[in-house]
């Protein structure tokens, strides 16, 4: 996420390294640098130049050049901006309304209805609410069966209706549906069009109207750039909606939608998409998003997630487990599981700070495992509770079984060991599974 700019930005700041005094010039001169950057970045130049002229201003207000850590001090000021531009605060979803009706708008591949799943989930798991989807994306036959896949994986029910083409009365039926069988959200996913045209304005406006939803969403590809933030005000300007979601943050190096949409259209960023499975969806915390655009790394999400994975009673029996030398093969994958719910792998990594860019051009992703499994799962179930019966013989079979190579085989094996070796030292008392490690 973001390495592009977070590289370039480190590079700007990398100007006040070199000199042992700082002056107004190399001031001048880093910030001309990290308006590059920005504007790199895909950031409209508007906003790029008033950026870096707010935080020249602050600069001198701050007495940046006379203080103590002037590099520091000027990063700082950065950051701060940087998520004031992006909103400031997190803001959260309204689901007032009995049932609170959530609208869903944006383009045709923004990520609308793989959204409108992850929603559905997130107020499911997070609000603890009952809720229910509605296809009213008539015109990709296709999505309603998508939605409908999804709402299985999610166990949320999918209400359409295949041959209607009238999405304000789907919308209407559905929303009616709900409230017969006591669903108290109701999240209606769109259609789209590959770009602007006014039928799909008339016809979203129209829903928008009848249906009139607590909340309604925006959802806009963030990869797409200086395009996603021109779609972003022509949806404002029909709609008015009350946020934004960006989606496919994970392929986006460059971060100008994330860092203009909310200064253009004055609405904000309420969740991003880190990917395609249901459960790749963040609040969006401007603050921590600055951290990481500046290779700050995002420490309090990364123990949000893995205190999501924790479970005080497993964590217990793993840390007896580990305490009696018993931590086997089977518990060993049931850790990779649980890192594997935390989401992507290089995502993961990219949260400690300064990883990021260690990890750029390394192509980690959630296969990232795939070896390891399949070595392990080529064993027998013995063998995965007794490592210690593993001789040359069996590690040739897991060697086969698995197509890997019989050298992988025995340096998973070391390693293995020499991690039970470490998990025994650094139990000094409460439960700590490998999710453990990073909570404590
Ligand atoms: P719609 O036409 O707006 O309903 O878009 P879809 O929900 O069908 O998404 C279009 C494509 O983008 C699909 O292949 C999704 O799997 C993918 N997608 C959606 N959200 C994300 C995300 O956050 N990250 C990634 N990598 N892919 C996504």
């Amino acid at each position: 996420m973001f390495e592009n700019l977070t590289d370039k930005l480190e590079k700007a700041f990398h100007i006040l390294k070199g000199h042992g005094r700082i002056t107004e010039v190399n001031v001048a001169d880093t910030l001309k640098e990290v308006r590059r950057a920005l504007l790199d970045a895909d950031v409209n130049f508007k906003i790029a130049k008033e950026f870096t002229n707010t935080v020249k201003e602050k600069a001198l207000g701050q007495k940046v050049l006379t203080s103590l850590q002037p590099g520091q001090l000027l990063v700082k000021i950065v950051r701060d901006e940087m998520a004031a531009l992006m909103g400031g605060q997190a803001s959260d979803i309204n689901l007032q309304g009995a049932p609170a009706v959530i609208l869903i708008a944006g383009l045709q591949g923004s990520g609308k209805t793989t959204f409108s799943a992850k929603l559905a989930s997130y107020i499911k798991r997070k609000k603890g609410r009952n809720p229910m989807l509605v296809a009213a994306d008539v015109y990709r036959p296709a999505a309603i069966d998508q939605l409908k896949v999804l709402g299985q994986q999610i166990n949320v029910p999918v209400f359409s209706i295949p041959e209607n083409m009238n999405p304000v009365e789907i919308a209407q039926k559905g929303i009616e549906e709900a409230k017969r069988l006591g669903h108290n959200v109701v999240i209606i996913d769109t259609a789209g069009r590959l770009s602007i045209d006014e039928q799909m304005m008339r016809e979203i406006a129209e829903i928008h109207k009848t249906v009139k939803p607590s909340e309604t969403l925006f959802v806009v590809d963030a990869m797409t750039g200086q395009d996603a933030v021109n779609t972003a005000k022509a949806f404002n300007d029909v709609l008015d909606y009350d946020g934004v979601v960006l989606t496919k943050l994970d392929g986006d190096t460059r971060g100008g939608a994330a860092l203009s949409i909310r200064a253009t259209v004055n609405k904000p960023i309420k969740f991003v998409g880190t990917g395609e499975k249901v459960d790749a969806l963040d609040v969006f915390h401007p603050d921590r998003m600055a951290d990481r655009i500046l290779g700050m790394g995002d420490v309090v999400s990364l123990v949000e997630r893995a205190q999501e994975q924790y479970n005080e009673e497993e964590a217990r029996k793993l840390n007896k487990k580990i305490a009696t030398n018993k931590f086997d093969f089977e518990d060993f994958y049931n850790q990779i599981q649980q890192i594997k719910k935390m989401g992507n792998v290089k995502d993961l990594m990219g949260m400690l700070p300064g990883v990021n860019k260690m990890i750029k051009d390394f192509d980690i992703d959630e296969n990232a495992f795939k070896h390891v499994e399949a070595i392990i799962l080529s064993m027998t179930p013995q063998e995965r509770r007794n490592p210690e019966i593993l001789n040359g013989s069996r590690k040739k079979r897991i060697a086969l079984g698995s197509g890997r190579d019989i050298t992988e085989v025995n340096r998973l094996i070391k390693q293995f060991e020499d991690m039970k070796k470490i998990m025994r030292m650094m139990q000094s008392g409460g439960p700590r599974g490998l999710a453990g490690m990073m909570r404590g």
